[in-house]
């Protein structure tokens, strides 16, 4: 089976597969947009498609470290349209401690 790249989620600093994290981009202008896609040039931020990991990024600054610039509210918002409402089994945590 192929190796499946993974990444941290900023929000919640687990490690998942990249296939299954919402990617933000920093582009070259210095303009974060959401890359549904994860096919941008620049700097990438991923964070787990839910409203918790999400909402956490952008509090504890997350986003911030990864990307040097804050989400804006448009940014923001149009992340947490990709985020279901209902948090899913599959996150089943593997808690960190
Ligand atoms: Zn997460």
């Amino acid at each position: 089976m192929a190796h499946q790249p993974e990444r941290t989620c900023v929000g919640c600093k687990r490690i998942r597969k990249k296939s299954t994290l919402l990617r933000v981009a920093k582009l070259c202008d210095g303009e974060v947009a959401v890359d549904i896609a994860q096919k941008l040039g620049g700097r990438g931020a991923y964070v787990c498609p839910i409203w918790e990991c999400i909402v956490a990024a952008q509090g504890r600054r997350g986003f911030e470290a990864s990307l040097k610039k804050r989400l804006s509210t448009i940014v923001c918002e149009e992340l947490l349209k990709h985020a279901p409402l209902v948090t899913g089994n599959w996150w089943k945590p593997t808690r960190k401690r």
